[in-house]
């Protein structure tokens, strides 16, 4: 085993419960040590040690870099300090003037991000419904020099052919990045499909514990991987080696986590489906979803995120009030199940046009389904159900107040 605790090319469970394990070459140490060091001596002045400053590279960051790289298969990785600052690292290869194509329904502090930056004139920006072939070959008559895909979408798991739009990247020359956040590579492995780069915010099922924010930047192929690491030095966006040590902890039991929180969203969403004042829900693995048959090629399993839209009537901020289990919070793919309306919440910096285009509905609400057990998660949302949606079935329907009012329900 190497000092980043590499096994080769095991398999990906195998990856994970190893990761950085009986690496340490001082003491032995089973679990790996932190490295907090912010420097490193030299042995001589004209020898440059394989780490000098921890910006530029650190032995713990190395270790998750390593296995991160491993379970997608790439040739390197970047660790940094946040999801945003991932994607912010890989808009680096876009300069002024070269088109960045995003998905219309990314993530909204990528939306904002990419907004922001388009707006200081640091590449030109276009968005489209990456779902919609018609519209996805038409903007790529533009010559996008970066493609962004995000597959599932957030919040409404849509679907992207990824294997579709590389190959009409490749057609133009584009790269490719994949923001593979939702699925983690447990499920979804963008590099085997030809994409060039993944991204992820590691805070969500990479760590899975909810209490590091982190990113990665995972690059296929060892040249742009070396000029990843070079703008993540320059520009110092590394995550800290207290965090890396933490998502290395989280990442060991990364299988038995989603296998177990997938298995329960099937539940949750079958139960769902099933009931009247639900009108529709996102979610993958149902035959109805129209993403399904992509999904069931390129994904190893369809998550444990989905959204749902109640008939009008149900007012579903009184609902998110009466759940118990769940916890009304932003982030997703920790161990325990959230909550949240994606219109004054995970997609507020959006502007109301913005998330009407990308067909997000101020009633839409999203659940990350956690470790607990899926019969008190059902019995959870069902009595949060009756009480927000009990004028539904008797034909009295409730004046529901723009989201965001104190106000609620006007007739009992
Ligand atoms: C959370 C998230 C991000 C941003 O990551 P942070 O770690 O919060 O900075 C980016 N993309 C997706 C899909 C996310 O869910």
């Amino acid at each position: 085993m190497s000092e980043t605790g590499q096994i080769g090319s095991a398999n990906p469970e195998t990856i994970c419960a190893g990761a950085g394990v009986a690496a340490d070459k001082a003491h032995a140490s089973v679990a790996p040590p932190l490295h907090l060091s912010a420097n490193y001596a030299f042995a001589d002045p004209t020898e440059k040690p394989p780490f000098d400053y921890s910006r530029s590279g650190n032995p713990t960051r190395a270790q998750l870099e390593r296995a991160l790289a491993d379970l997608e298969g790439a040739a390197s990785g970047v660790i940094t300090a946040s999801g945003m600052a991932a994607l912010d690292l890989v808009l680096c290869l876009a300069k002024p003037g070269e088109l960045v194509l995003a998905p219309h329904d990314c993530y909204g502090g990528t939306h904002r991000l990419l907004n922001a930056r388009a707006n200081r004139g640091h590449f030109e920006l276009a968005f489209v419904d990456q779902t919609d072939p018609i519209a996805l070959k038409a903007a790529f008559e533009s010559k996008p020099k970066l493609v962004l895909i995000e597959t599932p979408s957030n919040p409404l798991l849509r679907i992207t052919d990824i294997s579709a739009c590389v190959a009409l990247a490749k057609a133009c020359g584009a790269i490719t990045v994949a923001d593979n956040t939702f699925l983690s590579p447990a499920l979804q492995r963008p590099l085997d499909l030809g994409v060039d780069v993944v991204v992820h915010s590691t805070t969500k099922f990479i760590n899975g514990h909810s209490d590091v924010v982190g990113g990665a930047v995972l690059a296929r192929d060892a040249e742009l991987g070396e000029e990843l690491a070079w703008w993540a030095n320059c520009t110092g966006v590394t995550g800290a080696p207290f965090d890396s040590f933490l998502t290395l902890r989280g990442l060991r039991t990364l299988f038995p986590r989603i296998e177990r929180q997938q298995a329960t969203a099937g539940r949750v969403v079958e139960a769902l489906a099933a009931d009247a004042r639900v009108a529709k829900v996102f979610y993958p693995g149902l035959t109805s979803h129209p993403g399904h048959n992509i999904a069931r090629t390129q994904q190893k399993g369809f998550g444990s995120m989905f959204s749902v839209e109640f008939v009008e009537g149900v007012d579903a901020v009184e609902l998110l009030r009466r759940l118990s289990i769940f916890t009304i919070a932003e982030s997703l793919g920790g161990f325990e199940s959230l909550v949240c309306v994606p219109a004054t919440m995970t997609h507020a910096a959006m502007t109301p046009e913005a998330r009407a285009e990308a067909g997000i509905s101020d009633r839409l609400v999203r659940f990350s389904i956690g470790l607990e057990h899926e019969e008190d998660l059902v019995r959870d949302i069902f009595a949060a159900l009756d009480f927000a949606g009990d004028g539904v079935n008797d034909g009295q329907v409730f004046e529901t107040k723009p989201l965001g009012s104190k106000a609620v329900k006007q007739c009992a």
